[in-house]
């Protein structure tokens, strides 16, 4: 009894499925699916806009890469792309009105957007300010006893080193805070964009463990930098920051501080000196032909193409690595 109504089963079953296959067949299956998903797609498009704008080029492709199956999520960038780091931006009058036309405002945070803080304030209430830093552990700034803060932009938090999206593992991070706040602002989609978020923090971690490899397998892990943008990049990959060129962005080395940059060199002789394609290198090409410690340049990712593709972080990254493996590793 037990085995026909099995056998009944399966034949309903096999009934099913010729059913299916002859649906299929005949048209009357596919219409149907495209119907669906003609209707999931009227239903997307027909929600009303919503408006993110988030403030430079690294924190603008996170957001991108988290939204970007979500057709009415639209995310601004607020200075150009090629800008870099915002620490001394000023923001032009249309700025300030794509800010307060935002329902969600996506910052880096740890004070770079040190420009913003009056304006965030004038914001309405109902406007989701994100910080991507959020739940980052940050490392602390570089500071040199001769080396002046005035003129420094870095805010409120300058005792943090706030270049995290430099560091894959920090950025994995702030992708999740950023799916955090657009979750927040847009719950039906919240599981959507933690997938994305996980699935694209997956990739950044695996280039955060490359880094950790390289390190490790290094002869020499004492750097220098040319700025502090680097210096996630290279903690997670265990090297040792003998020191940094320029921890100021607007105010050069006093040549003091250069001479004592030059015995420092000379004396702990390490592997490289970093420097950044966002910033002049003339301070770093200067050290190294008097230490004669190679150059090397890596980019941290404070700017890129308007029309950067979505992988663009993993793609850059990914040349950072192969450089420092190079440069580092002995074949
Ligand atoms: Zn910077």
């Amino acid at each position: 009894m037990k085995y026909m109504f099995r056998r009944a089963r399966a034949a309903v079953n096999r009934c099913c499925l010729w059913g299916l296959c002859i649906a299929m067949c005949t048209g009357l299956f596919l219409p149907a699916v495209l119907a669906a998903e003609e209707g999931t797609a009227l239903r997307e498009s027909s929600r009303p806009t919503l408006r993110v704008v988030a403030t430079f080029f690294p924190v603008h492709l996170f957001a991108r890469n988290i939204a970007h199956s979500r057709p009415y999520v639209q995310i601004d960038l607020l200075i150009p792309p090629s800008s870099g780091c915002p620490h001394n931006y000023s923001p032009s009058p249309q700025d300030l009105q794509k800010l307060a036309q935002a329902d969600v405002v996506i910052i880096n945070g740890l004070g770079l957007e040190a420009f913003l803080q009056e304006y965030l304030a004038t914001l309405p209430p109902d406007t989701i300010i994100v910080d991507a830093s959020h739940g980052t552990s940050p490392l602390p700034q570089q500071a040199h006893d001769d080396h002046s803060h005035a003129g420094c932009d870095h805010g409120t938090a300058k005792a943090y080193n706030p270049h995290i999206f430099a560091g894959p593992r920090q950025a994995a991070s702030m992708v999740y805070a950023i799916a955090a706040g657009l979750a927040q602002a847009d719950p039906r989609a919240a599981s959507a964009y933690q997938q994305a978020a996980e699935e694209y923090a997956a990739r950044l971690l695996s280039l955060d463990r490359r880094l950790a490899e390289i390190g490790s397998a290094a002869q020499q892990k004492g750097v220098v930098l040319q700025h502090d943008a680097l210096a996630y990049l290279a903690a997670n990959a265990g090297l040792e920051v003998l020191d940094v060129i320029q921890t100021d962005a607007e105010a050069s080395p006093s040549p003091a501080r250069m001479l004592e940059l030059t015995r420092r060199i000379r004396e702990h002789r390490p592997a490289l000196i970093l420097t950044e394609p966002q910033f002049p290198d003339k301070l770093a090409q200067t050290l190294a032909q008097e230490t004669q410690v190679p150059l090397l340049s890596l980019d941290p990712l404070a700017s890129g193409p308007a029309d950067a593709p979505l992988s663009y972080y993993e793609a850059v990254m990914a040349v950072n690595c192969n450089l420092l493996e190079r440069s580092l590793v002995q074949p």
